[in-house]
């Protein structure tokens, strides 16, 4: 049994999928005005760990993304500049050069932390007809209305509007009147852009298009709901995002697909806890992140990073320190010497009855609502167990397709024997309270490359990476 917990209806859920075998899967994407940084690592590796875990359970997934190239404002509500323009007047570059610079930043980085491309990645430009094809649906449903700055979604048309979440529509009008300053023509402070025109505070906005409402430019939400319903159908498995977007982006992309359709757009929501530094959160708004360069420039292997995320549970907040980091490294590293140490070709066939109730341990963690870190001790009660060294290498290698390491890549980082011997000595010299050879001998190793980690599992040797 597979289950997860779904925002929606605010308690963990069995997960069946509409179709059999099939799974449709969209995760809000990035809006490529400034760099990916080690928050977005988080959420889209907790994404691809979904996303490999039904792909392990049979599932065939259909994986969208989308690439928010337009239409964000500064405030996810209505107000401020387009985030676009923002960072392309820091950047000196045209908001087109920016996007495709930030879009291939993003998946560079992702790329880094072993998180699977997905299926289909639609940018928001490309599709503008989508867009103004769902607004008029919603005009013609007499739930959107065209005013002169704007046309807006109706939110008092939609009767579960304002319990989306958990929300309460009185709490969210205030929180956005005290924001409001535009939108005067808005019939309630919640009601939200569909397509914004070029008028006004946003005359000078310099994405814009033809529509049949004038000359503007889309809402960011729309792009979500006409965007996933081309490539997954009005009404899809699983839908993702950060819980920023429980207030606001989240209900507005239900409410806008559902007074079309008639359909739930997604049948389960999930929602990620960020990823803080000093007790906020890590965004490019505040800018005090680090970019996974940050972490290969003080010697981190990347997917050091995974082993962290992965030790904590999606829905908790978790704090990023460096020795955290360091302490996940010791986690991946002692993981892959493990596995060096067990030739390929030593792997068993076929499962005994005891490496079974492993793999179900194993199973039964990260089908319970993906809990990475009761996972990841199944992981290492299966390395410290007494099982033959054939069934962990199978094992292992099984797990590894919902982890994601690349575990068994790293069989190529072969550590010559020479630097192995000044392990020992430095070992030996530690072990008879000899520091200073034995720190000789650590600077010796460095020089070679090599960096030492002391780890519960004894000491295990690193190439610099
Ligand atoms: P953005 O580009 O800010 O729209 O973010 C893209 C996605 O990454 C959204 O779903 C955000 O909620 C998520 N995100 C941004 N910052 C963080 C963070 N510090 N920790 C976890 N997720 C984040
Ligand atoms: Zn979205």
């Amino acid at each position: 049994m597979f289950t997860l917990y779904n925002s929606l209806t605010r308690q963990k859920e069995e997960f069946h999928s509409i179709k059999p075998d099939r799974v449709g899967l969209y995760t809000c994407g990035m809006t490529v005005y400034d760099y990916a940084h080690i928050g977005h690592g988080r959420k889209y590796t907790m994404d691809d760990v979904l996303r490999r875990t039904l792909t392990f359970l049979g599932y065939q997934v259909t994986h969208v993304q989308n690439v928010t190239d337009v239409g964000h404002l500064v405030s996810d509500a209505d107000e401020g500049g387009d985030k676009m323009e923002k960072g392309a007047l820091k950047a000196g570059k045209t908001v087109w050069e920016i996007a495709e610079f930030f879009t291939q930043h993003f998946y560079d980085s992702m790329d880094r932390l072993h998180i699977l491309r997905p299926t289909v990645v639609c940018r928001a430009t490309d599709h503008i007809q989508e867009q103004i094809d769902l607004i008029q649906r919603l005009i013609d449903n007499n739930v959107a209305y065209d005013t002169p700055e704007a046309v807006y979604f109706e939110v008092s048309k939609f009767l579960e509007y304002g319990q989306l979440f958990g929300q309460k529509l009185d709490e969210k009008e205030i929180a956005v009147r005290e924001d409001v300053i535009t939108g005067s023509y808005k019939r309630n402070p919640a009601d939200f852009v569909l397509w914004a025109k070029r008028t006004g505070h946003h005359a000078n906005h310099i994405m814009h298009w033809d529509s049949p409402w004038g000359d503007g430019f889309p809402g960011w939400h729309i792009e979500c709901s006409a965007m996933s319903m081309k490539y997954l159908g009005e009404t899809f498995d699983i839908h993702t995002g950060g819980e920023d977007h429980l207030s606001i982006h989240h209900p507005n992309e239900i409410a806008q697909s559902q007074a079309a359709t008639g359909e739930p757009l997604a049948h389960y929501w999930i929602h990620h806890a960020f990823l803080m530094v000093d007790g906020q959160k890590m965004s490019k708004s505040l800018g005090n992140f680090y970019r996974v360069e940050d972490v290969i420039e003080r010697g981190f292997n990347p997917i050091s990073l995974r082993y962290l995320y992965l030790n904590s549970h999606y829905r908790k907040p978790l704090n990023f320190t460096w020795s955290g980091l360091e302490a996940a490294e010791k986690g991946l590293y002692s993981l892959l010497s493990w596995m060096q140490d067990v030739p390929a070709e030593e792997a068993d066939e076929a499962y005994t009855q005891d490496s079974l109730i492993h793999r179900n341990n194993f199973i039964q963690s990260i089908c319970d609502d993906l809990n990475t870190p009761k996972t990841l001790a199944a992981v290492w009660e299966m390395v410290r167990s007494d099982l033959p060294r054939g069934q962990k290498l199978k094992l292992m290698r099984e797990f590894d397709e919902v982890l994601g390491f690349g575990l068994d890549d790293f069989r190529h980082i072969v550590i010559p024997e020479d630097v192995k011997e000044l392990l020992d000595a430095r070992n030996e010299a530690r072990n008879s309270k000899d520091y200073s050879k034995s720190d000789q001998l650590r600077d010796q190793i460095d020089q070679l490359g090599y960096t030492i980690l002391d780890t519960k599992e004894g000491s295990i040797l690193r190439k610099k990476y």
